[in-house]
């Protein structure tokens, strides 16, 4: 069974977890669930706040729509959620970015992908993704909380292949 499939009863009040895995990998994955369960809204809010509560990639502000994207994910050992490991981002883009519909290269660049960039739909698809090519990211207001470009070359390479 993949790792992505499997399913645990997690209770934070319990000292240990009720699932019982039987072997180390087993155990290895259940804790990182709990710390990336942990670790998640923190992991949000300072995200969100280093962005100026818009998002990166197309400057929405309504912060009931923004989340925290991971560059490298959660199931990478490197995946840490740290600022320059997040980039804030709207519902759409931050699913777009999962599904490699949307790319941010090293330098700062939004890419859309070619299929879509080629395609012909509403205005979200126009507006919402097609215009965003070419961007350059909105970028945090601090330096140091910008994204980590070593990150993003690894993460952009998965776009572009
Ligand atoms: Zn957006």
């Amino acid at each position: 069974m993949l790792p992505d499939q499997r399913q645990f009863v997690i209770d934070l009040d319990d000292s240990g977890v009720r699932a019982s895995p039987t072997t180390t990998l087993d155990k290895r994955y259940v804790e990182r669930l709990v710390r990336q369960r942990v670790h998640q809204p923190v992991f949000r809010a300072r995200v969100l706040s280093a962005y100026g509560k818009r998002c990166a990639i197309c400057t929405l502000t309504y912060a009931e729509l923004l989340d925290a994207a991971h560059i490298l994910p959660d199931s990478d050992e490197r995946g840490l959620p740290v600022v320059t490991n997040g980039m804030a981002m709207c519902t759409i883009h931050h699913r777009a970015y999962d599904q490699n519909f949307l790319g941010v290269s090293p330098d700062y660049t939004v890419h859309i992908n070619e299929r879509l960039l080629a395609d012909r739909d509403g205005p979200m698809l126009q507006y919402g993704l097609q215009a965003m090519d070419g961007k350059r990211l909105e970028l945090p207001s601090r330096r140091d909380d910008a994204p980590d470009r070593e990150h993003l070359a690894e993460r952009f390479h998965a776009f572009s292949v």
